[in-house]
């Protein structure tokens, strides 16, 4: 494959520095410098348009493609689950997200299908199956339904939304289930949540013991645990236990922001999702009560945000869309920009991104060495950020050197 030149663009490259106008070459996949394009190779013109690197979303929910309720009641056939999987990868990649780690509901032949080529999607990093105690958030069976009979609603390669344990060798034993699944982390509830009936955002699960055992097993893979938690106890048992990111983080205090700076624990808020169940419960498929749970997350987020900053916490960036309704993920920078400015909501989504994820220097940055992995946008997204929330302004967005889409 000979070198590809794209020229006229302003590249803000995803660390922070000032856009600048400046040619950027790509070989085999790879960005190979930054500067005035060489001689030879093609060249791909950008004139009027802004480059970012692809961006990256720490907090996806790819097998929850479907009208939620509907699919765990038997009501969506495997055929249309995975459809819908499939539409929400392509659509991924549209909005300009060429990276995804998959925090629970899919299992590893949908990573295998897309990083085969088999269907358009972005790079995926997940966890298969989220890990729950019994009676914890992560069930969505019926009311009445018995939790042994949970696990019949897993497709195997292609949805496990979550396993449970009832006690601490349950838990080693779905974990290293979902380690043969094709999970490259673990991903636990360590708090009750906002979708499902049995459990409150106050509730913490797990013991500290509990978690340990899965951030023993994640460590003999050399990987992490993350946890879902809203509150400050859940977030303390979960950094003693020692894991290593928070997602959503909805009542962080500042004492517990502090304990996870100094452990160096990182965050992933997650606004989008409050503002998809404020507006659309309906359309992710779920009870209006929902709406009630979620009323008092977002400001409670914004101030978490505030304080995780402040303190000092590596804060990504997570959208957690859920149900069919996945298309505009760049919502979730548009609304972080609102609350910090629209280059702190870019770096969160690339570079510290890349960082949670472990593949910093590799994606979520364009410098010599990384991933062709890039997006050009109609327009100036620092100066309107809103731009991020409409995938039609995604005007051409490449994956390792590969053109994926092109509007041009
Ligand atoms: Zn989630």
């Amino acid at each position: 494959m000979g070198s590809v030149h794209v020229v006229g663009a302003t590249v803000i490259d995803g660390s922070g520095r000032d856009p600048r106008n400046v040619g950027l070459t790509i070989e085999n996949g790879r960005i190979t410098r930054l500067g005035a394009p060489g001689a030879h190779g093609e060249c791909l013109d950008a004139e009027g348009l802004t480059m970012t690197p692809g961006l990256i979303d720490a907090h996806v929910h790819l097998g929850l493609s479907s009208a939620i309720q509907p699919h765990f009641s038997f009501e969506v056939s495997a055929a249309e689950i995975a459809a819908d999987i499939f539409a929400t990868a392509g659509a991924t990649l549209d909005a300009g997200f060429t990276t995804v780690r998959d925090t629970g509901g899919i299992d590893g032949g949908v990573v295998t299908a897309i990083a085969k080529g088999k269907v358009r999607g972005p790079r995926v990093l997940s966890c298969g199956p989220v890990q729950c105690q019994v009676g914890g958030h992560g069930y969505y069976g019926a009311a009445w339904e018995p939790t042994e009979l949970w696990s019949r609603h897993h497709i195997p390669g292609l949805c496990a939304l979550s396993m449970m344990a009832g006690n601490a060798d349950e838990l080693r034993r779905n974990v290293r289930e979902a380690f043969r699944r094709g999970a490259s982390f673990l991903k636990l509830c360590v708090t009750g949540g906002v979708v499902g009936g049995h459990d409150r955002l106050a509730d913490t699960q797990f013991t500290v013991e509990e978690i340990a055992v899965a951030v023993q097993e994640a460590a003999a893979r050399n990987t992490y645990v993350t946890v879902h938690a809203h509150n400050n106890q859940g977030i303390r048992n979960a950094v003693e236990a020692g894991a290593r990111c928070v997602e959503h983080g909805t009542s962080l205090d500042e004492a517990t922001a502090a304990l996870m700076a100094a452990r160096e624990v990182a965050l992933v808020p997650t606004f989008a999702v409050v503002e998809q169940l404020l507006h659309d419960t309906a359309g992710a498929g779920l009870a209006e009560s929902t709406r009630d749970k979620v009323k008092d997350v977002r400001e409670q987020m914004a101030r978490a945000l505030a304080v995780a900053k402040h303190a000092g916490v590596r804060t990504g960036l997570g959208s957690d869309l859920i149900g069919p309704a996945q298309d505009r993920r760049g919502k979730e920078l548009s609304l972080r920009a609102a609350l910090e400015t629209p280059m702190e909501a870019l770096v969160a989504a690339t570079r510290t991104n890349a960082e949670i994820l472990g593949l910093s220097g590799e994606v979520g940055v364009l410098s010599p060495g990384a991933r062709a992995d890039l997006v050009l946008w109609n327009g100036d997204p620092l100066d309107d950020p809103e731009l991020f929330s409409d995938p039609a302004n995604a005007v051409l967005v490449m994956r390792g050197g590969t053109i994926v889409k092109d509007l041009r």
